[in-house]
């Protein structure tokens, strides 16, 4: 995803839209960030994707998805993060932006 992040998510007609986190695993991209070419989306950006596709018209019709396997590494603070992802998670089969809870720890809201 990286890049794509926050791009409109919908093409006309697609009726399901899934959002997939870049992941690091094959070495190419450990060695793009090593060169500071690259960088792991964070759990921020991750929300902010499924939350604007949720918010776009498009979305009444369509489904729209983040795909959460192996999300929690990408939060970055012990006190929210796994709530977070439970919120997605919610909003993942609810189709519906929640409310974000702000977290004292890290600042988050
Ligand atoms: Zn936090």
């Amino acid at each position: 995803m990286g890049g794509a992040l926050g791009r409109p998510c919908f093409r006309p007609g697609a009726e399901r839209v899934a959002l997939i986190p870049v992941r690091e695993g094959n070495g190419a991209l450990e060695a793009l960030r090593e060169a500071r070419e690259w960088e792991p989306p964070t759990l921020e950006q991750l929300e902010e994707a499924l939350e604007r596709c949720l918010g776009l018209p498009e979305a009444r019709t369509g489904i729209t998805t983040v795909d959460l396997w192996d999300a929690l590494h990408l939060a970055r603070c012990f006190e929210c993060g796994e709530r977070r992802l439970d919120r997605l998670t919610r909003m993942n089969r609810s189709g519906q932006v929640e409310p974000r809870s702000p977290c004292a720890a890290c600042g988050w809201s």
